[in-house]
């Protein structure tokens, strides 16, 4: 999508912290970090929420997933703890309307 950051940042045209990449998924720090550790976990191609992920292309969020477990450990926090969350269309608080994970954690979080 031509007009969206997040596609913007996966195409290299907008500069990011990038930290994980491969074909289908990118992340990077979240430019406002809410922890010591908050990144960003993308799925390369548009889906401007989890609602428009066709059920047939779901295996995105597994993979998703993965990437989330690997940096998780590479970031020091899988054994500590972190929350992994997704934020769907306005009172979800959806802010960028590019499917993303964030990965938050280095601090002791309240519900
Ligand atoms: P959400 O409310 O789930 O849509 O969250 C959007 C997140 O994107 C917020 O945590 C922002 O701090 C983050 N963000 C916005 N612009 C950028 C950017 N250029 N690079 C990295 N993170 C960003
Ligand atoms: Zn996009």
């Amino acid at each position: 999508m031509t007009d969206c950051l997040f596609c913007k940042i996966a195409a290299h045209e907008i500069p990011a912290e990038i930290v994980f990449e491969n074909d289908r998924v990118l992340a990077f720090k979240d430019i406002n970090p809410k922890a010591p550790v908050h990144l960003l976990i993308v799925p390369k191609k548009h889906y401007a929420t989890l609602n428009d992920i066709p059920d047939d292309e779901m295996e995105i969020i597994a993979e998703i997933h993965r990437v989330v477990k690997h940096l998780a450990r590479e970031f020091g926090v899988a054994d500590r703890g972190y929350r992994t969350l997704v934020n769907t269309n306005a009172e979800g608080g959806q802010v960028i309307f590019h499917v993303h994970y964030h990965l938050i954690g280095g601090r002791q979080l309240r519900a």
